[in-house]
């Protein structure tokens, strides 16, 4: 907050040194005036009214009260939601913006998963250690699971996003951005903040209203947050047991199985024969250790459960097997890379040893190229789901069919060079 001039004048008399001749009326005398004065000052200093919101945005506001009614928001709640927030128009920048940098999995894996954050998430393992345990014996969910997605989500809980929630997704739902999608969670905040979740100012989240250190959308919030410390409150930014525990009960909810590990990172021995089909099969883990298949660090694979092969930058990089699990970990944040980043980071901070080969360094293809490389595929009657641009595990299964059926190592992986040969190809 800026300084006033009445706050200087304060400053002022409180380094005067106290002077033992002043009487007790003089002092009286001098408050007095000491005040009239702050009295003065602060009639001119009064904050400028804030900026009314534009004409466009008032007239959305207006039209969501009837709704916001209907769903149990009552006219206080309402009005203090809304109370001093105008649109933001940079949000409106930030959904136009394309990503036109992309990474490899390995760049990606290798700065999602560094040391710091590993060795945060071992402190932090410890430190709720109780709760973890507890919220795992209540939801089936793998403790680790769950820690690794708070790392990634907030870091653990240092990266909320310091952007007023109602703000946010006001601005977004009055521009109509992706239909009526922010206006339906607008309507979900206003209902969260009428059963005293939070107050309207401490109801932060990341621009496109991910709230909290869960990032939860209020939708999210309404079907899966959980009261876990028992004060009432599901309190997913303030409450570190009810953000673990919240986290864990929408991966429950996603249809997490308990008692099955995410997967594991993975060795293949020497004689591997990769087949096409081990990109998308799931097979017994049992028959993964049959072919010689090993954890990372050298120990047994868990019997339970089935898996498939994920080989994020082909054979000379780094290998994991994924069972169903993993998928519900992708309910969070679809992206392939981010599942594995929650599971290698929760790996780390339980001590499991990495992969012992690194990932190949290697440049990305560009969306344009990703783009040609489905083109090429589809164009040699090969099944591509979406021409998207991205390299999905869908994609990465048929490039491995691509593969074997021209007599290479089928790995899946779209290296440049393999690129090329599939587009030369007829
Ligand atoms: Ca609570």
């Amino acid at each position: 907050m800026p300084k006033t001039s009445a706050h200087l004048l304060e400053d002022r008399l409180a380094l005067r040194p106290a002077s033992p001749r002043l009487s007790l009326s003089g002092l009286v005398r001098l408050l007095v005036v000491f005040y009239l004065l702050v009295f003065a000052v602060a009639l001119f200093v009064r904050p400028a009214a804030a900026q009314p919101a534009p004409a466009g945005f008032s007239a959305f506001v207006d039209q969501l009260w009837p709704d916001a009614e209907a769903r149990g928001v009552s006219r206080q709640t309402f009005e203090a939601a809304f109370a001093g927030v105008t649109p933001d128009p940079s949000l409106l920048k930030k959904t136009h913006a394309q990503n036109e940098f992309t990474r490899t999995a390995g760049d990606y894996l290798t700065a999602a998963v560094n040391a710091a954050r590993v060795a945060e998430g071992r402190r932090m393992a410890a430190r709720w250690g109780d709760a973890l345990e507890e919220i795992e014996r209540r939801t089936g969910v793998d403790r680790w699971v769950t820690l690794g997605v708070w790392g990634m989500e907030s870091n653990f809980g240092k990266s909320m996003g310091g952007q007023n929630v109602i703000r946010s997704l006001a601005t977004l739902a009055a521009a109509r951005h992706r239909g009526d999608l922010f206006r339906d969670e607008l309507l979900d905040a206003l209902l969260i903040l009428e059963q005293g979740h939070v107050a309207p100012r401490e109801m932060i989240g990341s621009w496109a209203g991910a709230m909290g250190q869960t990032q939860f959308m209020p939708s999210s919030f309404l079907k899966d947050a959980v009261d876990f410390d028992g004060d009432g409150r599901k309190d997913i930014w303030g409450s570190v047991p009810d953000a673990l525990a919240s986290t864990a009960q929408f991966l429950k909810n996603h249809g997490w199985q308990a008692g099955i590990v995410w997967g594991a990172e993975v060795v293949l021995p020497e004689n591997f024969e990769v087949k096409a089909a081990d990109h998308a099969a799931f097979r017994p883990i049992a028959e993964w250790a049959r072919r010689g298949v090993t954890r990372a660090d050298g120990s047994a694979l868990p019997s339970r459960g089935e898996a498939r092969l994920t080989l994020p930058m082909g054979l000379a990089g780094p290998a994991f097997l994924r069972t169903p699990n993993f998928e519900v970990i992708r309910d969070y944040n679809t992206s392939t890379s981010y599942a594995l980043a929650v599971s290698m980071l929760g790996d780390r901070a339980a001590g499991r040893a990495p992969s012992p080969l690194p990932w190949p360094k290697e440049k990305a293809l560009t969306a344009a190229q990703s783009l040609d490389l489905q083109k090429s595929l589809a164009r040699q009657g090969y099944e591509v789901a979406k021409f998207d641009g991205k390299i999905g595990d869908k994609d990465r299964a048929t490039i491995a069919l691509w593969q074997e059926r021209n007599g290479l190592v089928p790995d899946g992986h779209p290296t440049p060079a393999l690129v090329a040969r599939i587009h030369a190809a007829r």
